[in-house]
């Protein structure tokens, strides 16, 4: 129950919905959902519409909390949903040197998209990624959010979503999210 005052709002009462039970029964998903709760603080203000934020915050607690899915793929996907979510989309399509449409192999920080191999090997910064790493990054940013956490990847491809989605974050929000 919020009362607004001149400058602000005040709670007066609150009752709970859903606890995310399980969350204080593993450390692992209680760190995830720490790090991520940090990374919501971060990027949400007051009287600011966050709706879409709130959607994907709430989905990914849920995740966490009820499914044994990966960590790391949970974070990556929240991650470059996020990103999305609040301006900083990358370019997913093409090329974003050439505008050549095939064999997209590297995510440029520089240039936030993905690359062709001619172009991603002249990128330094670039990160050269395995086919599935790049569906995996297209999916997480184009499909339904009900659908989000729905798909599972090889091993080496979570690896290569969890160092791309750390650095694009972090560079992103000029921050050093752990
Ligand atoms: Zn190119």
């Amino acid at each position: 129950m919020l009362f607004k005052g001149t400058n602000s709002y005040s709670m007066n009462s609150c009752e709970t919905i859903e606890m995310f039970y399980n969350l204080r029964t593993d450390l692992d998903k209680l760190t995830a959902a720490s790090n991520i709760t940090k990374i919501i603080v971060d990027v949400t203000t007051e009287n600011q519409n966050s709706y879409k934020v709130l959607q994907l915050f709430l989905n990914t607690l849920y995740t966490i909390s009820e499914t044994e899915k990966n960590i790391d793929l949970i974070n990556s996907i929240f991650k470059f949903r996020l990103l999305s979510i609040i301006g900083f989309r990358p370019n997913i399509k093409e090329c974003t040197n050439c505008k050549r449409t095939d064999n997209l192999s590297y995510f440029s920080f520089r240039d936030n998209g993905f690359k062709c191999e001619t172009c991603g090997k002249l990128d330094k910064g670039a990160i050269q990624m395995l086919p599935e790493t790049k569906d995996a990054i297209s999916y997480s940013i184009l499909c339904p959010a009900k659908k989000l956490f729905s798909f599972t990847v090889p091993d080496q491809t979570i690896k290569e979503l969890t160092i791309i989605s750390k650095i694009y974050l972090n560079e992103k929000l000029e921050r050093d999210y752990k």
